[in-house]
């Protein structure tokens, strides 16, 4: 495995860092003042987008795009560098079309969706036209195990009726966001793999009511993280995604992919924070030394320097896996880096908030908001204890005990 940016990565990094620095970096306070005044999408975005789609910086994500389908069909190992930029600003991969949860709902489209579904939802998502939402989790069940989901989607003559209610649904206070892809259930009968489906609900259905934007760790995020309530929603039978009882299956498909991006985008988050925290470090002065000087500060730097380059080795390593033998068989790899980057995305944060002392918790900085993504992510696209559950899973099936065989490691029996 080689890690080294090829040439052509460099060339990347340096054009998505140099729009970033020109575009994207000196609106971030007007970014602010808009969301904060109400004004969502915020003014200057689909400029921003235009401009992105112009230089060739869109869809960067896809490495399998079809010829008629814009974006630079990079793989995993060369978006992840690029990635890791855009999450130094919480909004900037929308600019480039790379924002989740639309990455993996247009992953999902690409794979499954028929040519009318293709044409109808996944062109405007690929030309960032419309926004998207992923409806899965659900207030009354554990939601980590899908399985549990409630929501009923129930055959009618030509059409499916769906029954349920969905919350943390992420994009669903969006303004542009049109399409909702709904897990639920088709056939209680079926083996509890086989019984859900997913069917594509335009926003405008009636019976679709979005009840609340729910706040994280008492943020509002625009975009939210939606309730919504389904009651009586009727659409075409060919609104089904795939196959009726191969909701599971899909939903597998669909976070391989999201949950390695995530992850490169908390690099760069974490990254951002160990700069701001250096910075801090030298700027100020207690007790007659710089704060950097004081031997728990200079801990917090080098530990958040280890474990920052740690991860991105290891999220590379996730990268080239996916690349060159498949989501499928780097489930294990996946799943170890979606247990591990966001702690060390919050782990950096919490550091860098310390060493700022109370302007760390304001919105003055960017940290408080960072710390609060990063924790979030520790529940999105399942929770660790799910992740660790599935390697050791993994690791005890690699490696069988046998009863009565000695082990040569071992001075005596176990
Ligand atoms: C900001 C944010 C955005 C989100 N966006 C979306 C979205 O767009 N669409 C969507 O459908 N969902 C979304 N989610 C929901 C997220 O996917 C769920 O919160 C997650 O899957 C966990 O489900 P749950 O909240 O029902 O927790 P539960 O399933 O009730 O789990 C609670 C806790 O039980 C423990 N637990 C569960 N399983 C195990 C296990 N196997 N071993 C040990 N302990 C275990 C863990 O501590 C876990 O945190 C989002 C969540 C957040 C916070």
């Amino acid at each position: 495995m080689d890690f080294a940016y090829s040439q052509k990565v460099e060339a990347l990094r340096k054009q998505v860092r140099v729009f970033m620095d020109t575009h994207i970096v000196p609106r971030i306070r007007q970014w602010h003042e808009e969301v904060n005044a109400g004004q969502y999408p915020v003014s200057f975005i689909e400029t921003l987008k235009e401009q992105a789609r112009e230089e060739g910086l869109w869809n960067l994500f896809l490495p399998h795009l079809r010829d008629d389908e814009p974006g630079t069909r990079l793989t995993n190992l060369e978006y992840a560098p690029l990635a890791e930029i855009m999450g130094r600003v919480s909004w900037a991969s929308e600019v480039f079309n790379c924002n989740a949860p639309d990455t993996g709902n247009m992953e999902l489209l690409h794979m499954f969706a028929t040519p009318g579904q293709r044409e109808q939802w996944l062109k405007p998502l690929l030309d960032g036209k419309i926004r998207s939402a992923f409806a899965m989790t659900e207030p009354a069940v554990a939601s980590s195990d899908a399985t549990n989901i409630t929501t009923s989607i129930r055959r009618d003559g030509d059409d499916y009726v769906i029954e349920g209610r969905k919350w943390f649904i992420t994009n669903a206070a969006h303004p542009n966001c049109e399409l909702f892809i709904v897990m639920g259930k088709t056939d209680l009968d079926a083996p509890s793999h086989r019984q859900q489906s997913m069917v594509l609900v335009p926003r405008n259905t009636p019976g679709v009511k979005v009840i609340r934007n729910v706040k994280v760790v008492n943020h509002v995020a625009p975009e939210g993280h939606c309730e919504i309530e389904f009651k009586g929603v009727r659409v075409p039978r060919s609104n089904l995604l795939g196959e009726e009882g191969a909701g599971f299956a899909l939903a597998q498909a669909r976070l391989g992919p999201g949950r390695i991006h995530h992850c490169m985008r908390s690099i760069g988050a974490a990254e951002l924070a160990l700069e701001l925290m250096v910075e801090r470090s030298q700027a100020r002065t207690a007790f007659g030394k710089k704060l950097h000087e004081l031997g728990s500060v200079a801990q917090s730097i080098a530990k958040s320097r280890i474990e920052i380059d740690q991860a991105r080795l290891f999220v590379l390593k996730a990268a080239w896996m996916i690349d060159n033998v498949g989501a499928k068989e780097a489930r294990k790899e996946i799943a170890m880096i979606k247990a591990l980057v966001p702690s060390v995305h919050t782990a950096v944060c919490e550091r860098a908030i310390q060493v700022f002392g109370a302007m760390g918790l304001s919105p003055d900085t960017p940290l408080a908001d960072s710390w609060t993504w990063g924790r979030a992510l520790r529940f999105a696209d399942g929770p660790d204890e799910v992740h660790l559950q599935s390697i050791a899973r993994m690791e005890i099936k690699a490696r069988q005990y046998e009863p009565g065989k000695e082990n040569p490691y071992l001075l005596a029996s176990m």
